[in-house]
């Protein structure tokens, strides 16, 4: 008899399905792709394991052969197989899914023959080499710190180094030291932080051996640096035209974790604290961080997460021993840390010293700065013109739709927009259910920008949000203009918090705090703290102190007044002592349930009966039904559970029991429609 293969097909019912191999093929490797008859399709799937089990005679009959295969050598390593079963299990969803997100350009596509301009965009590097800077006497003491934890066996180190420590000069120093040992090294970073500020200083000193990985690249480019990498080691043709003959290493966004990267010395995750490591939609609803550090593990390969704020899990792993702690406390050149000042916006407003949502003592700030001839930067956590249209006389926003939320104003072009769908419309000129006067109320961005140009009509002003940043190259546009001081002030949403570096900055202004602090969120105050903590971080450089003006109506804020002393460890302390009366993380586990169905009283009822067989199981560790602040997206009604265990608990048995219930709730016939999606570890 011909042999047996275990193969995973793109699809989210079962993790793989078992195929035979025709007398004469010799069985293909596990990560070689291959085409199978399924129904009555033609499917691209991966191997996973040759099958030893017996069969039982019943299903053998049922077992058709492969059709063709795809590959010479296995395009998926050992190490990233085992890390998609590692994902498929700890996110509950199936290996098919994970294999889409892994493998660029899904299954459809050719990965072999990369088309020509895909292969241009790997022209080679002809740009300067430089050498790589000294380090400073601290931050020599933090690299070797970080090299001493991990040569006494602790691999997973958290660097705490505050904002322009120069902690990316650590990084390089480690990232040589593992290409000189013949080791890769994967380098992870929020999607916004790949600008070529960063890229470009990596180049000029790693050169060809730096290798981008990012969203933005079409589907082309991403598979060329795929077929790169999984030819390296493979003695084919292909790799002389690639040209990776010595060691390299490997720059992206969360997606990067997939890439074939073999012979992995060290994974670096930067800004660790950062929420877009996790994918929050679709299938596998993973955290890069959690992720990194598993295929670390399966690489016995070291792992290094830095950040100026870290998230409340991993500082307690780190205080706890688990990771090694390394602080960086004094800032790269002696800048010192900017001072804050706080603007009581309640006390402006009643002495009616404010123009617009500008206190007066600010806009003389701003004024001094121009002076200057410093730059501004001011930070709106919202974008559009104002949050919400408000009906004077029923007090109603007008909706989107599609979804149960209000529409946000914008003025360029001037129209509604909903920022969970996208969905846009005319701006009505009166209240659509009375007809009453519409007024906007609140601050975005491009309320802003108005106001600061009026203001100061001679300034050169630039926005910094999702609206001015849709196309390729917006982005880099702005922040190169405003690093050419070819612009005075800054306006922009979180965007502009992340890791960029402008000489000529001086001033930080927040508009309004506030609106941080009143998410329906447990890390609410802890994200409020990085927000504002980043901003801060991004005034004053060489030579000159920086400032930072918080506008709020609560100075007496307890997150602010940390803030403004810097104080991380007393944040910590203060959320830790909240999350263990409250059952948060680190000490308990969340599990997020969320059903969608487009009638609501049938999601609702599902939603009902799934927390009653739920609450047998785990008792009050589970939520009552939550109908979420926005109940309605894109049509679609959604309810949620959450389930909070215990992190001593023994997790696989719950997510096994988690499951079980799921299918109690879906063998009734009319809930099978409803969609449950499950989600570990929400952010
Ligand atoms: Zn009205
Ligand atoms: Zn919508």
């Amino acid at each position: 008899m011909s042999g047996l293969i275990d193969i995973i097909l793109p699809l989210a019912l079962r993790d793989c399905y078992t195929y035979s191999v025709p007398e004469g093929l010799s069985i293909p490797a596990p990560g070689t792709r291959v085409i199978v008859p399924l129904l009555k399709k033609e499917l691209r799937g991966v191997v996973l394991r040759e099958h030893t089990e017996p069969i039982e005679p019943a299903f053998a009959d049922k077992i058709r052969p492969i059709l063709s295969v795809v590959d010479t050598a296995p395009v998926v390593t050992r190490e990233q197989l085992a890390l998609w079963q590692w994902m498929s299990r700890y996110y509950i969803c199936s290996l098919g899914e994970v294999m889409a997100a892994a493998l660029p350009g899904g299954l459809d596509k050719r990965l072999t023959d990369p088309p020509k301009r895909a292969r241009k965009a790997l022209a080679p590097y002809t740009g300067p080499i430089e050498p790589m800077h000294d380090l400073s006497p601290a931050q020599a003491k933090s690299a070797d710190e970080i090299e001493n934890f991990w040569r006494s066996g602790k691999d997973i180190v958290l660097l705490h180094g505050v904002t322009s420590g120069g902690k990316t000069d650590i990084y390089i120093h480690l990232i040589q030291a593992q290409l000189e040992a013949g080791k890769n090294v994967l380098y992870l970073v929020p999607e916004i932080a790949l600008t070529t500020q960063l890229t470009s200083r990596l180049q000029t000193i790693f050169g060809d051996r730096l290798i981008v990985y990012h969203s933005r690249f079409t589907e082309a480019e991403r598979e060329v640096r795929y077929k790169k990498l999984s030819t390296f080691h493979t003695a084919s043709a292909d790799r002389q035209n690639f040209q990776l003959s010595t060691n390299y290493v490997v720059i992206g966004a969360r997606s990067a974790i997939f890439l074939p990267i073999q012979d992995l010395g060290l994974v670096i995750v930067d800004e660790e604290h950062e929420p877009s490591y996790k994918q929050a939609e679709p299938n596998p609803r993973y955290h890069a961080r959690a992720a990194a550090i598993m295929l670390a593990q399966l690489h016995k390969a070291k792992v290094l997460l830095g950040t100026a704020t870290p998230s409340i899990e991993s500082y307690y792993l780190a205080q706890k021993g688990v990771y090694g702690l390394v602080s960086l406390t004094e800032r790269f050149g002696g800048v010192e840390l900017p001072d804050i000042q706080l603007i009581d916006l309640k006390r402006q407003y009643e002495r009616k010293e404010m123009y617009g949502h500008f206190s007066d003592p600010l806009v003389e700030r701003i004024r001094q700065c121009l002076a200057d001839h410093k730059q501004v930067i001011l930070f709106q956590n919202r974008r559009g013109y104002a949050p919400q249209i408000q009906c004077m006389q029923c007090g109603e926003p007008p909706r989107c739709v599609q979804c149960d939320v209000p529409m946000t104003l914008h003025l360029r072009p001037r129209e509604m927009r909903c920022h969970y769908c996208g969905y846009h419309t005319a701006v009505p000129a009166v209240c659509p259910q009375c007809g009453g006067e519409l007024k906007a109320i609140g601050i975005g961005t491009e309320r802003i920008e108005d106001e600061i140009q009026t203001l100061f009509p001679e300034a050169r002003v630039l926005r910094m949000d999702l609206d001015t940043t849709r196309n390729k190259s917006a982005y880099q546009d702005i922040i190169n203009a405003f690093a050419n001081h070819e612009c005075d002030i800054l306006v922009g949403t979180q965007m502009v918090t992340k890791g960029l570096h402008f000489d000529d900055v001086r001033l930080v202004a927040v508009l309004n705090a506030d609106p941080l602090f009143n998410q329906p969120d447990f890390r609410a105050y802890e994200r409020a703290f990085q927000m504002l903590e980043q901003v801060a971080g991004r005034a004053g450089r060489k030579g000159t102190k920086g400032e930072v003006w918080i506008q709020t109506f609560d100075p007496s804020n307890k997150v602010l007044q940390m803030v403004r002393e810097h104080d991380y460890i007393a944040l910590y302390n203060q959320q830790l002592a909240e999350r263990q009366m409250f059952h948060y993380p680190p000490f308990h586990r969340m599990i997020r349930v969320q059903m969608r169905h487009s009638k609501q009283p049938l999601v609702h009822a599902t939603a009902t009966q799934l927390q009653a067989y739920l609450s047998q199981i785990f008792g009050r560790r589970v939520s009552a039904v939550i109908i979420p602040s926005v109940e309605r997206v894109q049509a679609y009604y959604i309810r949620e559970l959450t389930l909070r265990i215990e992190s001593t608990a023994n997790m696989s048995e719950a997510k096994r029991r988690l499951q079980e219930a799921i299918d109690q709730v879906w063998s009734v016939p009319s809930n099978k429609n409803v969609k449950i999606i499950i989600d570990i570890d929400p952010i």
